[in-house]
This record gives structure tokens, C-alpha cells and sequence, in this order.
């Protein structure tokens, strides 16, 4: 609990609360896309909406272990809703969340993903001058045991605070239990983060032509709702997934290594991180690993499809068979007055904003629930997107009605080097023709691309309805593989 926390800071009083009041640091951050937003747990969430925090700070319903909360406008900078610019203080600090009460303490993965660190953020200039005092070396050894040990389980709980690894957090200790529990060291694994991603690169363009889920980027937009850990086995790269109790490889075993002996290899991993795995399954396999698994004996459950599009075709929209499209972004075109650019960080809140809007009016025509769930979730990875895309190499595009955003879309280069993946494509639900405007101003600016995928459908019909419209020009399949049957014992 965090009574534990605030007494061992009682106990090294290191850092007063004069020291922050007159500190202009903590709470307020240069871009609205800030990477030190501060993370609540779900159950902090709550505490603080209770509190007064605005609900919509966060995207809605609880999915992973929490979320990372929306920051404000406040004159030429961006702070947490929190934050009482009059007072110099946060107005919910009865109920702040872990993050929070840790800092100027963080928790950080190691480069390489194998570990995690208790560190000092460079960025307190208070701390900065006391560090090498005996009472911070008291405070920050008393600190890492309690993290390593008795506070584990809450750190686990809320394991969305254990953030990237950034140059400027000084490393202070090691937690080793922690490590094994969020990175999986002992059975091989590591966690799959940003610092990653070169190390996995050639197994990812190894497998090139394939499908828009088979790259980081890709994978990495789940991590909120999902704990993603990978390793190389076979000459694979092989990535497992976990989330609501749910464990399975998310992508087919990567590369042009040995795929069925990968998959056993992952199967295997799956049974020893949770022996009871409700569906061990192998996820978004192509067709040509499908095939292989086939052959050694994984099932085929289920297929969808993915969309591709040639992309002039798009750009063009000509013929009898675009005309509706056309039609709409004529009366775009004649309506309003439009601005296509490239997004900055200062769109992030109006770009949320958006979605929200865009969900609430997909949820009021669609209420089942594989809708709802499905745009909630989504919100997570749309934020990351949003907030990431520069460190990902995500394209972001807004498109402005009379110098209002009248909605944005994003996407990435698949690794063939001749297909651009389609993201997501979020337009203002009162905007008639922003969509198709958007989808053609997109297509014309990616010269230099052949294809456009636009992914799977997600199993919602009306979505798959939207997709054949553009006329696709092929469907790879996308399947989900269960494991082989194990054979009784012979009596
Ligand atoms: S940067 Fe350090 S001193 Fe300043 S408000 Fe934050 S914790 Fe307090
Ligand atoms: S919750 Fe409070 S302490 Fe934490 S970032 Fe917001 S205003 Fe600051």
C-alpha cells in the first residue's frame, strides 16, 4: 500500500513539500505528447475522478493495468488535469497515484529490456544537488528493497509506471524480483520495448510481405492492454503476449528460420509462463507460416482477411465503381474550406477530443458490445499512436474544415518497402465527406507506395462492409493456429 511508500519518505525526509511548492518542475510538461505524463492504476483512476479529476482524462473503461493520463492546455504549456496553476499544487494529492508519490524516483526497463531499475530523474533539480548526501543512499537502498519485496505486487498491479529507458534517469539499483516478474529473464525472454526494436529488426524485415501486424509498430501500439515479451529461437523471432488471462504468441514466429520448431519453442514459453493458458494459439499468421504450422500439425481456428488497395486507384477514385466516394469528396470540397498538414503535438487534445466523439457516435449506432469494447480499446492504441508517432515512424495527417480538424488519420510503411499500412482514420461524425477526403488526400501524398493495407476488419461486419468498398485488390489472410493435438498416452 502506499502508506509503505510515504513512510519511508517520512523516515528520509530528503525532498519537503516547501521544496516542490517552490519548484516549477513536476506536473507541467513542454509538449501535450510529454513521455513523463503521469500513469494511473485503474483503481487510481477512480480514486482520482472521486477526487475531482475529470473523467475524461483518460479513455474510457478500464482495460491493461491503467492509463496514462490527458494532459491540459495551460498558456504556452501542458499540464496534468490535476494541477492548480494558482496554487503551485495538485488538487487531488490525498489521491495522487503511485507514479506520482515515487518521483523523482522511477522505475525504468533497462535498454535491453532483461531488467528493471530504480533511478533518479535527472530532471529535479532539487535532488539533483542532494543525491550524494548519506540520506538519499538511506532513502534510495530502503526504497528498492521495499519495491523488490513487500510492495511488489502493488508495482506489478501497476506496472504501466515502469516506463521506457531514458537517458536522463540516473540508475540507482537494480530490482531484481521485479525483473523476473515483468521481463521473464530466467526463461529467456525480454520485454518487448522501443530500445528493443533495432535488436529485432532483422527477423522483422526477414519476414517482409507479409502482414501490417508483423512489425514493431505495429505490436507496440497494444502495449497498454497487453505485456508483450520476445526472444529469438530457431532463427525466429518469437513475441508472446499477455492480457486478461490470456497468454498466446500474437504474431506467427518471424523470419526465414525454422517456423514450426519456433512455434513449439513459443508454445512451450506460453505453458511456462501460465500452465493454465486457456487458449494457447498462435495469432495473424500469413499464409505462407500458416501453411508450415499446418503441416506440423497446428489447427487453423479461424481466418480473417486483410485489406490491400492499389494505391493510384485511391488517389484517383475514377470509374463508375468510386463514384459515391467521389461524390462525397466533392461535397467535402464545395462545403468547406480545407487544410491537409501533418499533425504536431499541440493537435493531441483536440485529435482525443475527436475520437471520443467519433466512438460515442459509433457506440450510440452500434451498442453491441464487440463495438463498444473494440473502440474503447482502440482508444489506447490510437493515444499511443498519437502521442509516439515520431519515435515510430508513424504519419499522422489531419484534415481541417474551415480551421477546424475535421478528423486525422496515421499509418506506417510495411517492411516490402512497397506497402503503407493504413492505421486508423478517425473523422468528425457531422462532417459529411471527411472520411473519403481524408482516405484520397492520404493515398496522394504516399507517391512511392504501390499498396495500401488498411488491416483486418477486427471481426466487425460493418467495418469489412466499409473496406470492400474501396475495392480491394487482394485479401491475404490473416489465421489464428491452435496447438497440435497431444496424443493420449497408450494404455
Ligand atoms: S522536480 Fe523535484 S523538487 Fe521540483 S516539484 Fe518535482 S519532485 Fe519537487
Ligand atoms: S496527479 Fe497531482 S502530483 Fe500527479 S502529475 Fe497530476 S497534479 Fe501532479
Amino acid at each position: 500500500m502506499h502508506q509503505e511508500l510515504d513512510t519511508i519518505f517520512r523516515k528520509h525526509p530528503i525532498l519537503t513539500s516547501g521544496d516542490c511548492l517552490a519548484c516549477d518542475v513536476c506536473c507541467r510538461f513542454p509538449e501535450a505528447t510529454s513521455p513523463l505524463a503521469p500513469f494511473f492504476a485503474n483503481d487510481e483512476k477512480a480514486m482520482a475522478i472521486c477526487d475531482g479529476f475529470a473523467p475524461d482524462a483518460f479513455p474510457p473503461g478500464d482495460y491493461g493495468p491503467g492509463d496514462v493520463a490527458f494532459l491540459r492546455r495551460h498558456d504556452c504549456l501542458y499540464a496534468c488535469p490535476a494541477f492548480e496553476h494558482n496554487q503551485n499544487a495538485c488538487a487531488c494529492y490525498a489521491a495522487r497515484p503511485w507514479d506520482c508519490r515515487l518521483y523523482p524516483f522511477m522505475l525504468t526497463y533497462t535498454q535491453d529490456g532483461t531488467g528493471i531499475t530504480l533511478g533518479l530523474d535527472g530532471y529535479c533539480p532539487v535532488m539533483a544537488e542532494r543525491q550524494a548526501t548519506p540520506a538519499f543512499s538511506a532513502c534510495a537502498k530502503e526504497l528498492a528493497a521495499a519495491l523488490d519485496g513487500p510492495l511488489l505486487p502493488d508495482i506489478v498491479a501497476r506496472r504501466g509506471i515502469v516506463t521506457n529507458w531514458k537517458e536522463h534517469v540516473r540508475p540507482l539499483a537494480k530490482l531484481t524480483a521485479l525483473s523476473e516478474q515483468l521481463c521473464k529473464t530466467s526463461l529467456g525472454l525480454a520485454r518487448f520495448l522501443p530500445s528493443t526494436a533495432e535488436a529485432m529488426a532483422p527477423w522483422f524485415r526477414a519476414h517482409a510481405g507479409s502482414l501490417a501486424s508483423h512489425t514493431f509498430s505495429g505490436l507496440w501500439l497494444w502495449s497498454d492492454l497487453f505485456d508483450l515479451w520476445w526472444t529469438v529461437s530457431y532463427d525466429c523471432l518469437i513475441i508472446i503476449a499477455q492480457g486478461d488471462g490470456d497468454t498466446f504468441m500474437i504474431v506467427p514466429p518471424l523470419g526465414q528460420g525454422d517456423t514450426a520448431a519456433a512455434a513449439k519453442a513459443g508454445l512451450d514459453l506460453i505453458r511456462r509462463i501460465d500452465p493454465n493458458a486457456p487458449t494457447p494459439r498462435i495469432q495473424d499468421a500469413d499464409a505462407e507460416s500458416a501453411a508450415v504450422l499446418e503441416e506440423a500439425g497446428w489447427r487453423i481456428s479461424e481466418t480473417s482477411v486483410e485489406y490491400i488497395y492499389d494505391r493510384v486507384e485511391l488517389a484517383e477514385l475514377r470509374g463508375n465503381r468510386f463514384e459515391k466516394k467521389r461524390q462525397m469528396c466533392n461535397r467535402f470540397a464545395h462545403d468547406h474550406t480545407s487544410t491537409w498538414r501533418a499533425m504536431t503535438s499541440d493537435d493531441l487534445p483536440a485529435a482525443l477530443a475527436l475520437y471520443r466523439r467519433w466512438m460515442e457516435a459509433r457506440c450510440a449506432a452500434h451498442p453491441e458490445l464487440i463495438y463498444t469494447a473494440q473502440a474503447e480499446a482502440s482508444f489506447r492504441c490510437v493515444a499511443r499512436a498519437l502521442r509516439e508517432a515520431d519515435m515510430l515512424g508513424i504519419l499522422v495527417r489531419i484534415l481541417e474544415a474551415d480551421g477546424v480538424m475535421a478528423g486525422f488519420t496515421a499509418g506506417y510503411p510495411l517492411h516490402d518497402g512497397e506497402t503503407f499500412h493504413v492505421l486508423f482514420e478517425i473523422a468528425a461524425p457531422d462532417i459529411k465527406g471527411a472520411a473519403q477526403t481524408m482516405y484520397r488526400e492520404f493515398c496522394r501524398e504516399l507517391i512511392g507506395f504501390q499498396s495500401i493495407s488498411a488491416g483486418t476488419a477486427s471481426g466487425l461486419p460493418n467495418l469489412a462492409r466499409t473496406k470492400e468498398s474501396y475495392r480491394p485488390t487482394h485479401r491475404p489472410i490473416s489465421a489464428t493456429l491452435t496447438p497440435p493435438l497431444v496424443a493420449p498416452p497408450s494404455t
